[in-house]
């Protein structure tokens, strides 16, 4: 499922410049079977257990043929009024499902990487106004708070809004790698004490590479007192609080302003559409709105809301209506009954996992992803041995990280079809490999 094409391999079976007269679907379709194909990964596959396993369904994918045919683009209420109202509508229902206060807005960008991105401009925005006009010079240094867990999106984001990367600071986990909030306290106050201007953390539920979760509950009161603006990165774990049971993963979001959350990581929405929550969303708009003449419209001054003005793109594609989709065709109580099942298996590999002589588990295992090793100080080269066996099979994709600094390798669940049978056999190759 892992493309075995060598570099440069697709690129050298195609023509170096488009065809002068036009060509048959037959033969278009011919060479996307013989030269495409092969260099896809197959992220619907359900053996595949890399990075963050997502899948598309019938619904998502029927509603992007959908948008494509109508070709919709909602800068304006008025060049697409249905796309405008169903985001509100179906970020709305999504809001409820994750039990969410009302007082959040929400917008739909292309992937959380955008999503962090508008936050952290918004937190900008809020602290230093001025800076929308004239710009970064003569002001005191800006800093973010981030865990050294967080994604590499807040380092984007800093760069981009001209913070410097050094405007990042990464504070230390704890032993489960969950932010330590004394440590983020301590931060804060050596970089008042030091002249420069905190504006914002960032704390992360699902974190990337072992899905810990950072204790909001203990970060909201500190960015509350400091006046900064809190973003939570639930890119990934954010839709497990529909989950009775789990509605524990959010506690303390409710407090934030701003949260990013991704259905098309855990909630079979076809790739791309990330949910920013915010509360408010006039920091958003304050940051970015700005209407040339041929953009202004009756309607505007009447308070319908323009997608343009939430975000540095203009044009829009209509992604609510895949998200309309899954959530009708699945269900609260279908998707639900998914994540859940997500969650028993990762459980369930966690078990056998902690009664193996081979290998340890070497993280919590809150949502749906196992982090494990060789037991005893197996080299990285022998962990990446293992896991190019297990991958060269085809049958299965698994993919690693570093925690403490040691090589670990990861089972990622998330497929809709991904059954016992086939977390049973990636852990029969993951054995079979280590045992040569
Ligand atoms: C996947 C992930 C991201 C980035 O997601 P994109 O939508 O690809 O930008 C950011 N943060 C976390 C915690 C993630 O898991």
């Amino acid at each position: 499922m892992l493309s075995r094409v060598r570099p440069g391999e697709v690129r050298d079976h195609l023509p170096q410049s488009a065809p002068e007269r036009g060509e048959s679907y037959e033969t278009i379709f011919a060479d996307f079977e013989r030269v495409i194909l092969p260099g896809i990964t197959h992220w619907n596959h359900p053996g595949f257990f890399a990075y963050f396993a997502i899948s598309g369904s019938e619904p998502g994918v029927l509603a992007e043929f959908l948008s494509a045919a109508l070709n919709v683009q909602a800068m304006l209420w008025r060049t697409s009024p249905a796309a405008t109202e169903l985001e509100d509508v179906t970020l709305s229902w999504l809001r409820q499902l994750l039990g969410l206060p009302d007082a959040f807005e929400g917008v739909i960008y292309d992937t959380a990487s955008v999503s962090t991105l508008h936050a952290l401009a918004a937190a900008r925005e809020i602290a230093v106004p001025e800076v929308r006009g004239a710009g970064l010079a003569g002001l005191p240094r800006l800093r973010v708070y981030c865990s050294e867990h967080a994604h590499s999106s807040v380092d984007k984001a800093v760069i981009l809004l001209g913070l410097g990367h050094d405007g990042l600071r990464r504070i230390p986990a704890d032993r489960d790698f969950a932010m330590r909030p004394d440590a983020l306290e301590d931060a804060i106050a050596a970089d008042r004490a030091a002249g420069m201007l905190p504006i914002a953390v960032v704390a992360t539920i699902g974190t990337t590479s072992s899905t810990s979760v950072d204790p909001v509950d203990a970060i909201a009161p500190i960015s509350a007192a400091e006046q900064l603006w809190l973003h939570v990165d639930a890119a990934y774990a954010g839709v497990a609080a529909m989950v009775p049971g789990c509605e524990w993963i959010l506690r303390g979001a409710d407090r934030a302003d701003s949260i990013v959350v991704n259905p098309h990581k855990w909630l079979f929405t076809p790739f791309d559409l990330s949910v920013l929550y915010c509360r408010r969303m006039e920091a958003i708009r304050q940051a970015f709105s700005l209407t040339p003449e041929y953009l202004r419209t009756s309607e505007g001054e009447a308070g319908v809301r323009n997608l343009m003005d939430t975000g540095i793109q203009l044009g829009r594609r209509f992604r609510a209506l895949k998200l309309w989709m899954v959530l009708r065709h699945f269900g609260a109580e279908g998707l639900r009954a998914r994540l859940t099942e997500h969650m028993r298996l990762a459980r369930v590999l966690a078990g056998w996992i902690d009664e193996s002589d081979r290998f340890e588990r070497v993280a919590p295992v809150p949502l749906s992803v196992v982090c494990f090793r060789l037991r005893g100080d197996a080299s990285d080269e022998e962990h990446q041995r293992i896991l190019d066996r297990v991958n060269a099979s085809g049958e299965v994709f698994l993919s690693h990280t570093k925690l403490d600094g040691r090589f670990v390798l990861r089972v990622a669940i998330g497929n809709l079809h991904t059954t016992e049978e086939h977390v049973a056999r990636a852990w029969a190759l993951l054995n079979d490999a280590a045992r040569v």
